[in-house]
């Protein structure tokens, strides 16, 4: 039986993918890849379309070789990186030495890093000399949501990709076929900004409806800076759910804005909580807001203290209102 991989025809047919195949397939398979993505779901099917390519010339899904890599028991693929903890000197090393032995079954390894946001700057400078002197038949697979995060140098010594957005047909499809419930489905993929692992979250997000009304009822009773301490110890800025928050409160923000220029929102079954934000959020208003989202994701992500940047969020959101009146 065939090993299911998940949004398979999708990630297949993105230009990431037809890209490293071609490379592959002409001989020009590079030492090393940097993809650009924020779709970790997507990522994860791309390395596994990419190993199996590598060793499979139509990356079949059922011969011997991609069954290993389906099954994760292929010893010269390796998966490096795939929590959110730190990527230690120490380990790099280890890769660095594992890359220079031979190969267990003689023909090509592969080193797939998921999350190379974490691997510290130490890391990435021990990595440089095997990214310029690369070992032959060893190939490096890495992927970040933002190169931000990736040194100059190691981005110079590398073939860069970029995985797309997947448009909305094909994100409803991959989760359809992957048994997501239709009008779950379609309410993931409206909401997904061409990311699988945004759609998957918002359809199966149980609480959805939910959570959107409390960051509604937050929108709309967040009047002067005196309402900011009644809403910081809301649930909404918990350590688990303050991510999706901001992505609940984009969503809102982007309707409203959508809303003032006459143009149809994605939250149609809110169409009138959208509206009564949007006589509080001018289009201006609502677009710097939209920008103060950016920061606090980014604050966030560098662990700034949650409490902080909800008190910021909240405190910035008044002004701007008003600011943009
Ligand atoms: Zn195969």
């Amino acid at each position: 039986m065939k090993e299911k991989l998940r949004y398979e025809t999708e990630v297949r047919a993105s230009s990431a993918f037809r890209s490293i195949e071609s490379d592959i397939r002409r001989g020009e398979f590079s030492h090393a890849y940097f993809i650009l993505s924020e779709d970790k779901d997507a990522i994860d099917t791309l390395f596994s379309l990419i190993a199996m390519r590598a060793y499979c010339d139509t990356a079949c899904g059922e011969c011997k070789e991609c069954r290993k890599i389906l099954l994760r028991s292929k010893p010269d693929v390796k998966y490096l990186a795939e929590g959110t903890e730190n990527f230690s000197v120490k380990e790099m090393s280890d890769v660095i030495e594992d890359a220079g032995l031979t190969s267990f079954e003689g023909g090509k390894k592969l080193y797939f890093f998921k999350n190379f946001e974490c691997v510290s700057e130490a890391s990435q400078n021990k990595f440089l000399k095997t990214l310029e002197e690369p070992f032959p038949g060893v190939h490096f697979i890495m992927s970040a949501s933002s190169s931000a995060t990736v040194l100059p140098t190691v981005l110079s010594r590398v073939k860069q990709v970029v995985l797309s957005a997947f448009s909305e047909e094909s994100v409803k499809n991959g989760l359809l076929a992957d048994g997501v419930e239709p009008s779950r489905a379609e309410r993931g993929a409206r909401l997904s900004q061409g990311s699988f692992t945004r759609a998957r979250a918002f359809a199966s997000d149980e609480d959805f409806a939910r959570h959107a009304s409390e960051a509604v009822e937050l929108l709309l009773g967040l009047k002067s800076s005196a309402d900011v301490h009644t809403y910081l110890k809301s649930p909404l800025f918990s350590k688990e759910r303050f991510l999706e928050t901001i992505g609940m409160i984009e969503l809102i923000l982007t309707d409203v804005v959508r809303s003032h220029l006459s143009l149809p929102i994605s939250l149609v079954e809110r169409k009138q909580d959208v509206e009564a934000i949007a006589d509080m959020y001018s289009a201006t208003a609502a677009g710097e807001a939209l920008d103060l989202c950016l920061k606090c994701r980014a604050r966030l992500k560098a662990n700034c203290v949650g409490a902080n940047v909800a008190d910021y969020l909240m405190l910035k959101l008044v002004e701007v209102k008003y600011k943009c009146r």
